[in-house]
């Protein structure tokens, strides 16, 4: 059964506006899959049959920008919605496994449907002319399916990107790709390398940021073509680690523990990369497997790869910060928690929390015990920001300028600070001007 699909009124307006005009034109891609699926649309494409400079003529008066004219779009802008107008088109042969030579302007939608990547992405929808739906894009929407339109490995060939669109696809919305079209991911997987860096780091994040229970099964099923952009991945499917403190093989703890985290970027990276590094030092004595020296290489597994795929700077800082200390120690103590939030910041220990919690949840039942500590460390560490306590340099009640005054020198007065600080959050002091003068006097020889 169709459901029903609602376009924007923007989208309505825009292609109620062409189809006055003359032209043919329809909602296309991700808008139309949505409204079917019943979640929320991010983009607007339309396809139209009015080459750019028409499409620009019918749109008189709106802003417009030339997104990608060479290709047949055009941006249309009013009153803060947007939407792509792109031109009906085929595409002419591919020669860098990403791009066109050239593309065609075709008056015929069928053509420009074919084009497109997989069936779910390649319904049409107007409301004069309904769903246009030759490849059975609805049907293999009911059925949950990924499937290319056409032959699934001349696809990927022509553009290797859409390996990445696929497993996007899969973890975004559940989708299960159909035989050939999984056969053609494996198997096609070596083209990637050919992708630039940024479109597959993008693709990548939108991937990781999927459900975990559709991310679960993609990321089980299809480490080999992950494997062609971070290779330290394949060593790790498989890899038992003969320790009692884990049920799970390397892989199958990683997918689990990326699983077990929230959608976001840096935790899902974090998760990846925090034990990557285990296949190559592993060691097996008095009946365990240990890991001794994994906490360097992990990082520099993490250094190298998330350089390679362009990462900006914050995201790189971040997961590489969870990535060095996913195992140090986090308790429930009020004293250890101040002095890691001086240390890490509160964003910082708090994401290490969420990393401790979810790398736990991925070892063996018996090794789960600690979960509950790290989550009223969590809740302790909050109280302790809520409470306005004590455990940063801002937050005492004595400066520089104070410390300057009572006759402290050069080095002398960043000691002094430290001094003080830790002597409050441990307890020994309150945290108040004249205690904390008084403190500095009779403890002077001491520091
Ligand atoms: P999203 O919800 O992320 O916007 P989308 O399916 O709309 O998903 P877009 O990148 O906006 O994805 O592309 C719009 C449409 O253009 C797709 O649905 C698909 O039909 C087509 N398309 C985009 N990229 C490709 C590609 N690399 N190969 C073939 N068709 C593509
Ligand atoms: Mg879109």
């Amino acid at each position: 059964m169709i459901k029903k699909i609602v376009l924007s009124e923007f989208a309505e307006e825009i292609i109620k506006k062409l189809e006055a005009a003359g032209y043919e034109a329809y909602a296309v891609g991700g808008c139309v899959r949505n409204s079917i699926m019943e979640i929320p649309v991010s983009d607007y494409d339309i396809a139209a049959s009015s080459i750019p400079e028409e499409t620009k003529k019918v749109f008189q008066g709106y802003k417009i920008a030339e997104t990608g004219i060479k290709h047949g779009t055009v941006t249309v802008m009013h009153k803060g919605n947007t939407a792509e107008i792109t031109t009906f088109r085929t595409d002419g042969r591919y020669t860098d496994y990403r791009h066109p030579e050239n593309v065609s302007f075709t008056p015929n939608l069928k053509e420009d449907l074919a084009r497109r990547d997989f069936t779910v992405n390649a319904i049409a929808f107007s409301d004069s002319k309904g769903i246009v739906d030759i490849f059975d894009g609805v049907k293999d929407i009911n059925a949950n399916t990924l499937r290319c339109v056409g032959d699934a490995e001349k696809r990927f060939e022509e553009d290797a990107l859409r390996i990445m669109r696929g497993l996007r696809f899969m973890s975004v919305y559940g989708f299960k790709a159909e035989e050939k079209t999984a056969a053609a991911l494996h198997n096609k997987k070596h083209l990637l390398k050919a992708i630039s860096p940024e479109r597959i780091n993008s693709e990548l994040c939108k991937m990781l940021c999927g459900k975990a229970d559709y991310l679960y099964p993609v990321l089980m099923e299809y480490p080999d073509v992950l494997g062609e952009i971070i290779p330290e991945i394949m060593p790790c499917v498989g890899f038992e680690q003969k320790t009692h403190y884990h049920n799970l093989n390397v892989w199958e703890h990683t997918v689990k523990a990326i699983c077990s985290t929230e959608p976001i970027v840096s935790l899902r990276l974090a998760m990846l990369f925090h034990d990557l590094g285990k296949p190559f030092c592993f060691q097996f004595y008095n009946g365990e497997g240990h890991f001794k020296g994994h906490a360097s290489i992990r990082s520099k597994i993490c250094e190298k790869r998330m350089k390679e795929l362009r990462f900006d700077n914050n995201t790189f800082q971040s997961v590489l910060a969870l990535v060095k200390r996913h195992d140090m120690i986090i308790k429930n103590d009020n004293v250890i928690l101040k002095k890691q939030l001086n240390k890490y910041g509160e964003n910082l220990l708090f994401d290490l929390i969420k990393v401790h919690i979810a790398d736990d949840m991925a070892k063996a039942p018996t090794a789960q015990g600690r979960i509950e500590e790290y989550r009223s460390a969590a809740e302790a560490a909050k109280n302790i920001i809520c409470e306005q306590e004590c455990f940063s340099l801002k937050k005492l009640a004595i400066n520089g300028n104070d410390i300057v005054k009572m006759g402290f020198k050069g080095k002398e007065v960043g000691a002094a600070l430290d001094y003080l600080l830790n002597a409050v959050i441990n307890g020994k002091i309150d945290n108040n001007f004249n205690s904390l003068i008084e403190f500095l006097v009779i403890n002077k020889e001491k520091m």
